[in-house]
């Protein structure tokens, strides 16, 4: 066990250096800070820079705190082309999306009891609706196809005259699969049905245009874009309509829909990262797509190898593998301590259960347990995915030869 003090010493430790550097891929958990985003939060840390609260008006202090903040929130929605009045802080996505449903429910439930998501949603999703459920609400579990997508077909059946809410992921943590959303937005409009769109992973890596695309609720959360951990934002569309419930109370910030101290250093992070992931939106996806490219070339040197999530509508960064004959677990195991993978969402590990994601497309047995997810972003290099893809086939094959043993 580290002691955290000796762990930030300025000496350096003898074990890491002798180590060769485990290659991470595992950027769908989440992303190390862009350089310049941790110099922005460093600089709202200390009594030299905004460190104030952003609601300590009565002085200058606070109202520099809360004029970098409003600038934050300000960037942030120009990238998303909305009002910044419309962005709720909070502390990620998962907050976010509790928000959104519960927020949603609690107000509306007058009008209706009924909740349409999908079986392939992210847990804060899938358990906020159980939660919901036990409380006396009706929530129908869309089934993807066997690649991963929804049509607006499945959407628009699946509605009854108590749907209030519709929550759908845009990018899928475990495939990488894109949610078409403009149609379904405009369905789900003309019906007058709110509409709520968990965008942690699409959002810096695929255009959002929020003037366009009729959305409600968008949850977004930074360390999914190079920011930094435990912060995110809810965009609402229109607040007087939407009229979330909060779920806490407290001091009134963010127009008394998420009270508590604005944490400063992370949302000017999160600003500055969003920006940089939009500037380089293109440049960071053809990265990726070339690293996708390598990586899918290498292992298929292998037999008994299957991609998960359609081809054609994914992000790049994001690839599902099944290994016929080898169990994830062991292969997760094997490669540890120089690869970095995952099975599914960080949010199951330690229960390594299999993928509720891959399930809901229908995926059974040897393919489901044997689903590895491996993801990469802007700091992963061709040399460490050319590594990665020769440790993984050779891993991969010396676990089937032990199981013929
Ligand atoms: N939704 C999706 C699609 C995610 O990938 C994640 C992170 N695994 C979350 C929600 C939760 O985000 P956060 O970690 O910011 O709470």
């Amino acid at each position: 066990m580290y002691l955290l003090d000796t762990l930030f010493s300025k000496t350096p430790s003898k074990s890491s250096d002798s180590m060769t550097k485990p290659i991470y891929l595992d950027y769908a958990a989440t992303t190390p800070m862009a350089q310049q985003a941790v110099e922005a939060m460093l600089h709202c840390l200390t009594l030299e820079g905004e460190f104030a609260n952003p609601a300590s008006l009565q002085h200058g202090f606070g109202e520099r705190a809360e004029k970098i903040v409003e600038q934050a929130r300000f960037q942030i929605a120009q990238i998303l082309n909305c009002k910044a009045n419309d962005l709720v802080f909070t502390s990620g996505a998962t907050e976010s999306n509790n928000l959104a449903i519960k927020g949603m429910a609690l107000s509306h439930q007058k009008r209706g009891k009924h909740i349409v998501t999908s079986a392939s949603e992210h847990k804060s999703v899938l358990d906020t609706c159980k939660y919901l459920e036990s409380q006396g609400f009706t929530v129908s579990f869309l089934r993807p196809d066997a690649q991963g997508v929804f049509s607006l077909q499945d959407v628009l059946q699946a509605l009854t005259d108590e749907t209030i809410l519709v929550s759908l992921m845009h990018v899928n943590n475990e495939t990488g699969v894109i949610q078409e959303l403009e149609t379904i937005a405009q369905a789900l409009q003309e019906r007058g049905i709110f509409f709520h769109v968990d965008a942690a992973q699409s959002a810096g890596k695929l255009p959002i245009d929020l003037s366009k695309t009729p959305i409600d609720l968008l949850s977004l959360s930074a360390h999914k874009f190079y920011g930094a951990k435990g912060v995110g934002c809810l965009y609402v569309r229109n607040r007087k309509k939407t009229a979330l419930a909060p779920l806490l109370h407290g001091g009134g910030q963010e127009f008394g829909l998420r009270p508590g101290t604005l944490p400063t250093h992370q949302i000017v992070a999160m600003a500055i990262a969003f920006k940089i992931a939009h500037q380089r939106m293109a440049a960071d996806f053809q990265h990726c797509q070339r690293l996708e490219q390598i990586l899918i070339a290498q292992l298929h040197q292998l037999d008994g190898v299957c991609f998960n999530g359609n081809p054609q509508q994914k992000l790049p960064n994001i690839l599902n593998v099944s290994f016929e004959n080898v169990g994830a677990d062991a292969l997760i195991i094997a490669l540890r301590d120089e690869v970095a993978i995952a099975s599914g969402s960080a949010c199951n590990t330690g229960a390594m259960e299999a993928s509720h994601v891959l399930r809901a497309m229908g995926i059974e047995g040897d393919r489901l347990y044997g689903a590895v997810r491996m993801s990469f972003g802007r700091y992963t290099t061709e040399a460490e995915i050319i590594q990665a893809g020769q440790r993984i086939c050779a891993e991969v094959t010396r676990l089937r030869q032990l199981a013929l043993e």
